[in-house]
């Protein structure tokens, strides 16, 4: 049996959960008894364990299998541009430890280094088993440096090689991501995704990303850029977007687009319900607060979040022209907050702007998985990239 059988043997295991043997030999087209052979092989090994039974149907009950959650600790963080969120799991990115820090983005790289510098610090003195780092951040990622490229409206990051800095710091293998890569990959492993071969993971929050799944896998692009659906353009004379670029998606429909024209509108002495409360701090409006306003029947802020949805799902709508994807699955902190005042008019773009039978097919879902997911997708990056060492380290 050679090693690259092995290997592959342990990668789809991992990617899936849980897997039977007979499950694997349909995956991978080999020989049920071959598939047999390498899973005792891994078994032998410590990689991977029965983990149960699949429910009873007609025929036997399949013995399942898993990738040894035990064969060590993970570290996920995702930076955000207010909190950052770091999590340990095991090998199965079951969370173990979660911790929510506020942070201030803008103050730079520096500062954010140094709270997580504590963070980590402290779970590294009396955790042995830490075996990498997964980084998730909003800017644009040069993968295989592991810097940040760009970050819209953060200034300070631009170049910043936060890859080394980290494996420099704490001698782990670390892997840097985009956080819409990393919460897709989250909702493919523990959400509403797993189910689609096909998907594309749209995040709403402050700015609008994209992360494309064909056939169940993730989808890069010739420079690893694919997925920048918040600059896509939907108006070409449009308002100017931080990227340069003209009506671009993110200027219409992202968390800080609502905001600003709810401090525009407000400041312009528009009659709303939000008005009172921030007084003289427009600058302390939320995506939260603009919601709360809607529920209460606020008629601009219900007018800010519908003609967000509006522009949401004529971005989409292109997706789904260009992809024909079986699913679009929105996340992030706008579209879980404001989800039922976003989705009317964003189904109503979906349908006047795409053609009949994929948006017919086409299912719109929202993620339920909670803030953490961004961090949990960025140790289950890790962990797939640890596998090779992982097996290497448990040689027969
Ligand atoms: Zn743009």
């Amino acid at each position: 049996m050679n090693t690259g059988d092995l290997l592959s043997i342990l990668q789809l295991i991992y990617s899936q959960g849980l897997s039977s043997q007979a499950g694997l030999a349909e995956k991978t087209g080999l020989a049920p008894s071959y598939i047999s052979n390498v899973v005792s092989e891994l078994r032998h090994r410590g990689l991977v364990e029965e983990a149960g039974r699949s429910p009873s149907r007609a025929g036997r009950r399949r013995v399942l299998l898993r990738v040894n959650p035990r064969l060590g600790h993970l570290i996920g963080i995702r930076a955000g541009r207010a909190n950052t969120r770091i999590v340990v799991t095991d090998l199965a990115a079951n969370i173990i430890r979660l911790k929510m820090i506020p942070t201030e983005i803008h103050r730079g790289e520096r500062h954010v280094f140094d709270l997580i510098d504590r963070e980590l610090r402290a779970i590294l003195e009396h955790d042995r088993l830490v075996k990498g780092i997964g980084l998730a951040l909003s800017g644009v990622i040069d993968r295989e440096q592991g810097a940040v490229l760009f970050w819209p409206k953060v200034p300070g990051w631009s170049g910043v090689p936060v890859k080394k800095i980290l494996q420099d710091k704490y001698s782990l293998p670390v892997v840097v991501e985009d956080t819409v890569r990393t919460m897709a990959l989250a909702e493919q492993r523990f959400g509403v995704a797993g189910q689609f071969q096909n998907f594309v993971y749209v995040l709403v929050s402050m700015g609008v990303g994209a992360a494309i799944y064909i056939k169940g896998q993730l989808y890069l692009g010739a420079d690893n850029l694919a997925g920048e659906l918040g600059h896509t353009t939907i108006d070409e004379r449009g308002e100017l977007c931080s990227c340069g670029n003209r009506g671009c998606l993110e200027v219409y429909a992202s968390g800080w687009a609502i905001i600003n024209r709810a401090q525009a509108g407000l400041s312009q002495g528009v009659h709303s319900g939000l008005a009172t409360p921030m007084g003289r701090h427009p600058e302390r409006l939320s995506i939260e607060a603009i919601v709360a306003a809607a529920k209460a029947r606020d008629q601009f802020a219900h007018t800010l979040l519908w003609e967000a949805g509006l522009h949401l799902g004529t971005g989409i709508a292109s997706v789904v022209n260009l992809l024909n994807p079986e699913a679009i699955v929105l996340g992030g902190e706008v579209a879980r907050a404001a989800r039922s005042f976003l989705l009317r008019p964003l189904f109503h773009s979906l349908k006047t702007r795409t053609f009949h039978r994929s948006a017919q097919n086409l299912k719109v879902m929202v993620s339920r998985l909670g803030g953490e997911a961004g961090a949990a997708g960025a140790a289950v990056l890790v962990a797939q990239q640890l596998l090779p060492e992982l097996l290497d380290a448990r040689q027969a």
